[in-house]
């Protein structure tokens, strides 16, 4: 390679940015750290600072911005330290910056994401939050600057390997949920379903009762994969595969009946892809996410992720299940809000992100999440979503209901 690739690297301090940057230390002949953000952990960032050496920083507070400046003087690095909402969408758009890690979790990601998009850039996108809230308008975004969308949520990473090229990124422009879905791009290519696999979570096989008392602890200790809290929650509540759901069809132009979950426990089969010849083309590989991160920093070459190779007689048997809607309803509500389209979806994540948090607080029980989803869902109205302010609304609205709901429940 002639010249390296900059990269910006939002959320550097999480799971998906700590494997991000193991990538990119592997590659220092292909790559440069050119910022690096977090939100309020100042000695995880100064560590990564201190060990790449990007030109910017950001973070949240002014006064965690001028301790990390003042760290950084003393063990002579002179990284630029930044703060606040508007220098994350600077880094994201920079002209210096090829490609974005969009690794921030939840609704706070979404405007940098968006505006990566907009200013062009290859945008890895793991933070399926943003694209949850505001599909239409981000593969708009893509289509309109000529950014490169590549999906580095495990599952849509396998299945942009399996399908035919050029079937993600929204090539063209549509502005309506309703016309994309029409458009109904993976038909045209043979494929028949996307088969969305989901580990089923520490709680696979519990019933709706043995789940009402699970602690935090206990759903963010995940079989098979190391994640960021909120994720490992969602994992146990099936929401991520919800979330995921929803993804799959903004990424793919795929309608919601086009994409299976299939319950896989060994978590080594990441998705599959069925074709109208019969044909299931699937990707398969440890559950380690520095697989996908290192397919979006290379794509389209393959590079060392430092990922253990496949053993298939280790691994000995793939297992296959259906999920349970009964116990786990959010996977449910995920398909409703998809159906129902326009600010639904960023309906559904409002108030998940609002019933997560509370659950990791200790103040919702497990079973309060899925509740508290369907009655946001009930009491918001669903509006076009092809205005950024529509979703911002709906998102701001979502977690007001939330709110109120949390104050009359019987578990807050
Ligand atoms: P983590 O919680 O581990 O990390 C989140 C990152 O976002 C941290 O750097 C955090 O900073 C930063 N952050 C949090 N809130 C804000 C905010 N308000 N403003 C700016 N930055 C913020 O999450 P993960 O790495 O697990 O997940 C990141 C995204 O990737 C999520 O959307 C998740 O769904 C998705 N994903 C994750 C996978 C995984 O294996 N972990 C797999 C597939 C998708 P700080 O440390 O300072 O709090
Ligand atoms: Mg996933």
């Amino acid at each position: 390679m002639s010249q390296r690739l900059a990269v910006t690297v939002l959320g550097a301090t999480g799971s998906i940015g700590a494997s991000t940057l193991d990538v990119l230390a592997r590659h220092p002949e292909r790559y440069s750290v050119y910022a690096l953000t977090a939100h309020r952990s100042r000695d995880a960032l100064l560590s990564a600072c201190l060990r790449h050496q990007p030109q910017i920083a950001v973070i949240e507070t002014q006064a965690d911005a001028t301790w990390l400046r003042n760290a950084l003087r003393a063990a002579g690095v002179f990284t630029d330290v930044q703060y606040g909402a508007e220098a994350l969408v600077d880094v994201s758009a920079a002209a210096e910056v090829d490609v974005v890690m969009a690794a921030i979790v939840g609704a706070a990601g979404l405007l940098p994401t968006l505006a990566a998009a907009r200013a062009g850039k290859r945008v890895l996108l793991a933070n399926k939050e943003a694209l949850v809230m505001s599909g239409a308008l981000l593969m708009d975004e893509v289509a309109q600057h000529g950014a490169t969308l590549l999906p580095i949520d495990s599952e849509h990473n396998a299945i942009y390997q399996c399908l035919p090229a050029g079937l993600c990124g929204g090539r063209e422009a549509a502005r309506s949920q309703e016309q994309r879905l029409a458009k109904n791009g993976i038909a045209q290519s043979g494929v028949t379903q996307l088969l969305l696999t989901a580990s089923g979570g520490p709680f696979r096989g519990w019933s709706a009762d043995a789940l009402a008392a699970v602690t935090p602890d206990q759903a963010c200790a995940h079989p098979n994969w190391s994640m960021g809290r909120k994720i490992s929650v969602d994992s146990a509540t099936l929401m991520n595969k919800g979330l995921e759901l929803i993804e799959a069809c903004w990424l793919f132009d795929a309608r919601p009946e086009q994409v299976q979950v299939v319950v896989h426990p060994q978590s080594v089969v990441h998705s599959m892809v069925a074709y109208s010849d019969g044909s299931v083309l699937a990707q398969l590989g440890n559950p380690d996410m520095r697989t996908p991160i290192a397919y979006g920093l290379a794509w389209p070459e393959r590079i060392d992720a430092g990922v253990r190779p496949l053993d298939l007689f280790e691994v000995a048997r793939l297992d296959f299940e259906a999920p349970d809607d009964e116990a786990f309803p959010c996977l449910r509500l995920a398909r409703d809000a998809m159906q129902a389209g326009g600010t639904a979806p960023a309906v559904l994540n409002a108030a998940n992100e609002v019933g997560v948090a509370s659950f990791l607080d200790g103040r919702l029980g497990f079973g309060g999440i899925a509740e508290l989803v369907a009655r946001v869902l009930d009491a918001c109205p669903v509006v076009a979503a092809t205005e950024l302010d529509a979703v911002l609304d709906a998102d701001a609205r979502a977690r007001h209901e939330a709110q109120v709901w949390l104050r009359q429940c019987p578990s807050y």
